[in-house]
């Protein structure tokens, strides 16, 4: 009998250890019972301005209305994030960000459930709605197309040629030109010193886009899913920055760094890519929410990580919703069946 228990004991200690597990290792929080209370936050992009909060308001109240007619809670994310992609104010589908050479406008999205599931498009040109996009990735083999190709596969899923670019978005270019030329001590630091020039990639020159010689411009809208059967669904969408290369790609399309979702919650950030990827800091803050941290001690983590840095994050989880960022930045969220909104007051 002692032996048998030993033995046990053995099974369950080597079953620990092949799976990378130690007896120390953080046990995940309990769940609570089914039905949960369905739930959705959205958020503007780290930097938008908090008044615009009425945006991400509608957004949430689409996401629960698709929820509510049976959809999965992707899809309901989804249908959040093309309310703000259609809202000219967020540098998302209509209104992105224009890069360097004042013309091109590339953008990212991704999708991703509670069970694991993901898809995402970068450096996608001339979509009204990449988020549909990267949706329609994720019924496909692969997890993430970028460039022609995912412009390519737009089409293809009946995505009819659109330009997203708008005045603010060309007013916002011709400023960021301006301190450019300036050397304005306002750039992010990196770009300061870099001779942008000899990198030039964009089909027009660089003197036809009058640089022959701080508002970098990020923003991204996000929204996280709560379905009363215990699912999480997530989804993002992003003009990214002005102050980039062609091609480049930020945190947005990567699993882990700028969403993730799993049975305990799902996490959006928002701000500057490059430090968003170096720290997967989607991934590590689902951990730790995975972990039993609450929602608002789960965006905080994030953002005191990165303070500094341009960041923002919105977070859910099966009890709660916050939202955090180092910026003022506009975001909304509500519980099904209550009329109160979460976060910054908006504009009527
Ligand atoms: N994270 C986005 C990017 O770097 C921009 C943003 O969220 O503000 O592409």
């Amino acid at each position: 009998m002692m032996r048998g228990v030993c033995a046990g004991v053995l099974v369950f200690l080597c079953a620990c250890q092949s799976r990378g597990e130690s007896k120390d290792a953080p046990r995940p929080a309990a769940l609570p019972a089914l039905p949960w209370r369905a739930a959705a936050v959205a958020h503007g992009g780290v930097g938008s301005p908090p008044d615009r909060s009425d945006g991400c308001r509608k957004a949430v109240d689409v996401a629960l209305a698709t929820l509510a007619q049976g959809a999965d809670p992707v899809d309901a994310a989804v249908a959040g994030v093309r309310v703000l992609e259609d809202d000219p104010r967020f540098n998302a589908g209509t209104g992105a960000r224009l890069r360097l050479d004042g013309k091109t406008a590339q953008l990212d999205a991704a999708v991703m459930t509670s069970a694991g599931r993901f898809g995402a498009v970068a450096a996608l040109e001339n979509v009204r709605h990449p988020v549909q996009v990267a949706r329609a990735v994720m019924d496909t083999p692969h997890l993430l197309l970028v460039g022609e190709g995912a412009t390519a596969f737009a089409r293809a899923m009946g995505e009819a040629p659109y330009d997203v670019t708008t005045d603010e978005s060309r007013a916002k270019w011709q400023d960021l030109r301006r301190k450019l030329l300036a050397h304005d001590p306002s750039l992010p630091e990196g770009w300061r010193d870099f001779d942008y020039r000899r990198a030039w990639n964009f089909q027009a020159a660089a003197a036809e886009a009058g640089l022959d010689p701080e508002d970098a411009g990020t923003d991204t809208v996000g929204v996280a899913v709560r379905g009363a059967d215990g699912r999480f669904g997530v989804a993002l969408s992003t003009g990214g920055t002005s102050l980039t290369l062609r091609g480049r790609v930020g945190d947005v399309p990567i699993l882990g760094a700028g969403l993730y979702a799993g049975p305990h919650g799902a996490v959006a950030a928002t701000g500057t890519g490059e430090r968003i990827l170096e720290a997967s800091l989607a991934r590590r803050s689902y951990d730790r929410l995975a972990a039993g941290a609450t929602a608002a001690a789960t965006a905080k983590g994030a953002v005191d990580e990165l303070r500094g840095k341009d960041i923002g994050v919105i977070v859910i989880s099966a009890r709660e919703l916050a939202a955090d960022a180092d910026r003022p930045m506009a975001w909304a969220g509500r519980e099904e069946g209550s009329g109160e909104y979460t976060g910054p007051a908006a504009s009527p």
